[in-house]
């Protein structure tokens, strides 16, 4: 089974692409919810996160994301604090469900990829792709933020470019071409690709 991995940008569209594999028959794992789930839920973590960022940072067993997100979005450093702290956790929890699939090929969907040195984990790479002003403007409609506050969160990440020249494969997301096609194409790629992976060993 082929490990693949989906990435890009805040608001590049990842989820709404990940999405169509899914009526494909796809499973995808989607890394940010799934961490969101480990720090609600793992003893580890939630202790690693209590010592860094203060007791308060959870109250009656639950996390404060408000409290959280108030820290690291204006501190870099915290930010990627956290990042390195939930990342392993992720890591381990998306190598163990990808170890448990067993159909032509299974995504995980993660904003981090490279950042976080997990490319090696895939066989192949899909990254989708949307100029600046619409992933801000898609960012600011969905999550109600204010401008400086995704500005700031973009300016985090990865440049784009930089980021689509690792991948294997780029879908754009621009609103001009249609992305079913894309996901299509795609799709019979990598079911190609898995059959030739069988048959070679
Ligand atoms: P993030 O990294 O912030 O989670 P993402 O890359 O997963 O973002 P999505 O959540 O898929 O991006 O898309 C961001 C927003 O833009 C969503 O509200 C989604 O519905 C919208 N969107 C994405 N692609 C399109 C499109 N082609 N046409 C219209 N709206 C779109």
């Amino acid at each position: 089974m082929l490990k693949i991995g989906l990435t890009g940008g805040i608001g590049a569209g990842k989820t709404t692409v990940a999405k169509i594999f899914e009526t494909l028959g796809i499973l995808v794992y989607y890394a940010d919810q799934e961490a969101k789930r480990l720090m609600e839920t793992n003893a580890e973590l939630i202790k690693t996160i209590k010592n860094q960022f203060g007791e308060s940072t959870y109250a009656d067993g639950k996390l404060n994301r408000k409290k959280l997100a108030d820290i690291v979005f204006t501190d870099k450093e915290k930010l990627s604090l956290l990042n390195s702290l939930v990342h392993p956790f992720t890591i381990q929890d998306g190598l163990r469900w990808m170890s448990e699939q067993t159909g032509s090929y299974a995504i995980k969907e993660a904003a981090l990829i490279f950042e976080s040195s997990s490319s090696h984990e895939f066989d192949f790479i899909i990254g989708v792709s949307a100029p600046a002003a619409l992933r801000f403007a898609r960012t600011i409609e969905r999550d109600q933020e204010t401008s400086a506050h995704v500005t700031e969160r973009m300016d985090n990440q990865m440049d784009e470019t930089i980021k689509m020249n690792l991948c294997d494969a780029v879908i754009i997301n621009d609103e001009e071409q249609l992305l079913i096609p894309q996901v299509i194409a795609l799709h019979e790629k990598l079911l190609k690709m898995s059959v030739e992976g069988s048959t070679h060993g």
